[in-house]
């Protein structure tokens, strides 16, 4: 018989994959909704410690959320006070600056490193008793009253929403039958830490070359020395060569693309390269199971917001669910699933349309496309209103504004 006063059983979700996405969705749950959640996160990868140098562009939304959640201060990051964009080729002697931004008006993003934001994704959402765990989700079968899910250790789990944030070759999506569409761009994203000899003042520096997009991202400094990242596009074949080469042949070529502003470079992390694609889930739903992060949506990182775009499904769902439960409705339920792909969906395509399109513009070296380019570049950087709807949208301001 139920208590006078006792509180109903605790909704249970579940987050299967544990990347930043994921962990914020489940501490942003549990610091809404306290006890009215069970939330639990799934991923064998908390068994291993991450090592690439992967780090990322946040954009002023992204940070807004990551501080309501809990898992801003203290975190290292660095403002990104200007950015600039090139077109030119690796042998050109002179790189004209066909647009740049950041007047002293702020930051125009934080660079944070993965590790970094990993580490204080989970300690948050540890310290909120959010139980974190290392086995992978295997399947699951859904009714009207909730979902089975399977898990890699044998066990299984009644829940009233499975989260897939499995990543973009999510195999929850594809059990749930929900299309992917998009294809695999020929390019590698070759990533690393580098140390520089002069400080970097805080400058995001974007070479569009032949091959793809070379980015410098500032990183704060560590150790004594004045770091960056590096996110460099090549072709993909190129891409594996370049990782088999001894480092001073890497870090020569890495020179040769940064130019000579930062000064001598040593690679703080090995170059690891990512496969580059481009994907669209059909769906963000199926019976109470919700995609969010690349298992939803694969960008080309040259804009740097396939995370952010993460985040902000993170924070939608965080908020039709939070909506749900004080209502005393079931958040697993159509009607709340339903909401939060209205939410999401236009923002992603978008994105991905956009960086597809900027890719398509910039990797080739055909003279009347670069020309062009490079006349539309140098008017958008003398076209305040433009520029200026550019630098909020960069900086997720559009997002925060619906
Ligand atoms: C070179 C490069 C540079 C980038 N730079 C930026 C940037 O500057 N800014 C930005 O916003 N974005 C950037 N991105 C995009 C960003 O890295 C991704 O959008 C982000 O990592 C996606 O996170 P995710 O957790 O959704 O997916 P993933 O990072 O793929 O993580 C998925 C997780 O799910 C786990 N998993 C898989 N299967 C299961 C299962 N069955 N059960 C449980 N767990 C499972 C995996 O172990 C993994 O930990 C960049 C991407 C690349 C390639």
């Amino acid at each position: 018989m139920a208590t006078r006063g006792a509180r109903p059983p605790a909704w249970r979700i579940l987050v299967a994959g544990g990347g930043p996405p994921g962990l914020a969705l489940a501490l942003a749950l549990v610091r809404d909704l306290g006890e009215a959640v069970s939330v639990s996160v799934l991923d064998p990868a908390f068994a291993r410690t991450q090592t690439d140098g992967r780090a990322y562009a946040l954009s002023a939304a992204a940070a807004g959320f990551l501080h309501r959640i809990g898992a801003w201060d203290g975190l290292a990051t660095e403002p990104i006070t200007a950015m600039t964009i090139t077109d030119s080729r690796i042998g050109d002697a002179v790189r004209p600056d066909y647009l740049t931004f950041g007047d002293g008006l702020g930051a125009l993003g934080y660079m944070v490193e993965a590790a970094d934001l990993q580490d204080a994704l989970a300690g948050a959402c540890r310290s909120a008793g959010i139980a974190l765990e290392a086995v992978g989700a295997d399947g699951f079968s859904a009714d009207s009253f909730g979902l089975d899910v399977a898990t890699s250790d044998g066990g299984s789990r009644r829940v009233a929403l499975l989260v897939a944030g499995d990543g973009g070759r999510s195999r929850l999506r594809e059990l749930a039958g929900i299309g992917f569409v998009g294809r695999r761009y020929r390019q590698a994203g070759l990533v690393a830490t580098i140390a520089h000899e002069r400080p970097h003042c805080g400058r995001a520096v974007q070479h569009f070359l032949p091959a793809g997009p070379f980015a410098l991202l500032p990183l704060p400094d560590r150790d004594g020395l004045h770091r960056s990242s590096i996110v460099w596009t090549e072709d993909e074949r190129l891409a594996r060569t370049l990782l088999g080469l001894p480092e001073p042949e890497i870090v020569a070529a890495v020179e040769q693309r940064s130019g000579p502003e930062l000064g001598a470079v040593r690679l703080l992390t090995p170059l690891s390269a990512h496969p580059l694609a481009l994907g669209l889930a059909r769906a963000y739903r199926a019976e109470r199971l919700a995609l969010i992060g690349d298992a939803a949506h694969q960008i080309h990182p040259l804009a740097g917001q396939g995370l952010n775009l993460g985040l902000a499904d993170a924070e939608a769902l965080a908020h039709r669910v939070g909506e749900a439960v004080r209502l005393g409705l079931d958040p697993g339920a159509a009607p709340v699933l339903r909401a939060y792909e209205r939410d999401r969906r236009a923002d992603a395509v978008a994105l991905a349309a956009a960086t597809d399109g900027l890719n398509r513009l910039f990797s080739n070296d055909v003279l009347p496309v670069r020309v062009l380019r490079d006349i539309g570049l140098g008017l958008v950087d003398r076209a305040p209103g433009l520029k200026g709807f550019l630098q909020r949208r960069a900086a997720g301001v559009a997002q925060e504004l619906r």
